[in-house]
């Protein structure tokens, strides 16, 4: 049995990593600030005996004995991250440097939940792992995609100096069950605002696109990327290759709550990328591994849970 750290583990992503590993039969410790994620979204791990639910943060030093690190602390919202922008980066950046540090000292494998935002507004489309990126360092974002950024230099040089068994992942929009409704993200907005009749709240021309992967498929990917052998570091992307435009993600949650909500426009945010797509080519050839979940299955499953936890 491994014994297996998540950092961010009560959060959207994290809980549904948790759960899957404790199925696989591995020992979990589940560590988080709750500052995004919620008890809730582990309460029915609770009871599991091989589950270990952990209050802390990951600017602070821990000492724990584990096989295994996936790191995911850190808001993946942007409303959230740019709540207290410094703190996002001393997440990423601290929250780095302690969670290899710990691993170092075990010899434990070390996961990084990085992401598409270290293309920032990407200038190739798709994109693949060799694009460098185009990131305004100075921007509202930026607190979140230059830690990103910064937490991926920390990862290989760890991997080149102390010979450390990393992995580092892009991951590309994810939705699913136990995103927070208040979350600000795309995805969730639209299905708030349609089930509680409120306009549909289109950023810009709603003409940008991205590409949106559901939780399960993620969560495939991130263990599957775990399990490959020492040296293989990435970093891969895991995505959903299919592009949408927001106004068609609009229409299709409209077209599935079967809402009467309008459509209103709103300004863009500052430095909001136009376009974003994934090229796993890698993640094929690597893994063996493509999303199987379509937008509209996954959107209702997503809408399912939105339903139930509204009414709660
Ligand atoms: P989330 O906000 O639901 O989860 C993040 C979790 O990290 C929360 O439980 C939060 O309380 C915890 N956390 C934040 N700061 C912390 C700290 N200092 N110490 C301990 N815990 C802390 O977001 P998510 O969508 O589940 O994202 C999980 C990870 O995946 C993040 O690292 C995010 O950057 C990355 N990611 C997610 C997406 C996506 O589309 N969901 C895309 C790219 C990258
Ligand atoms: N967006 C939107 N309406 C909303 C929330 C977001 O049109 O209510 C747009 C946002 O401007 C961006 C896209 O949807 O172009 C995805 O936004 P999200 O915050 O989900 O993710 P990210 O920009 O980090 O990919």
């Amino acid at each position: 049995m491994k014994r297996i750290l998540v950092t961010g583990g009560s959060g959207f992503l994290g809980s549904h990593l948790c759960e899957r590993l404790l199925n696989e039969k591995n020992d979990v410790i589940c560590l988080d600030n709750f500052f995004t994620g919620r008890r809730q979204n582990v309460a029915h791990l609770l009871s599991n005996p091989n589950f270990e639910l952990l209050r802390h943060d990951v600017i602070e030093p821990i000492l724990l004995e584990v096989d295994e690190i996936y790191n995911l602390a850190c808001p993946a919202s942007p409303i959230h991250y740019q709540f207290n922008p410094v703190k996002t980066i001393k997440t990423s950046v601290m929250g780095g440097i302690n969670m290899l540090g710990l691993a170092k000292r075990l010899r434990a494998k070390i996961l990084q939940a990085s992401t598409s935002e270290v293309y920032g507004d990407p200038s190739i489309h798709p994109q693949t792992e060799d694009y460098w990126g185009n990131v305004n360092p100075i921007g509202i974002r930026s607190c979140y995609d230059e830690g990103k950024r910064c937490a991926e230099t920390l990862f290989f040089d760890y991997y080149r100096q102390h010979n450390l068994d990393i992995k580092v992942v892009r991951i590309f929009n994810t939705y699913g069950p136990r995103m927070r409704h208040d979350d600000g993200r795309v995805v969730s907005n639209f299905i708030f605002q349609a089930l509680s009749n409120q306009d549909i709240t289109i950023y810009g021309t709603g003409e940008q696109t991205r590409s949106f992967c559901y939780v399960d498929d993620l969560i495939d990917g991130l263990i599957g990327f775990m399990n490959t052998e020492k040296g293989f570091t990435g970093p891969m992307n895991l995505g959903n290759p299919q592009e949408f435009t927001m106004l068609e993600l609009a229409e299709k949650v409209l077209k599935i709550t079967k809402s009467k909500s309008k459509l209103i426009f709103e300004p863009l945010p500052a430095d909001d990328p136009k376009q974003r797509r994934p090229d796993i080519t890698k993640a094929k050839q690597k893994l063996n591994w493509e999303p199987k979940v379509t937008l509209e299955e996954g959107l209702i499953k997503t809408i399912e849970y939105f339903k139930k936890s509204l009414s709660q």
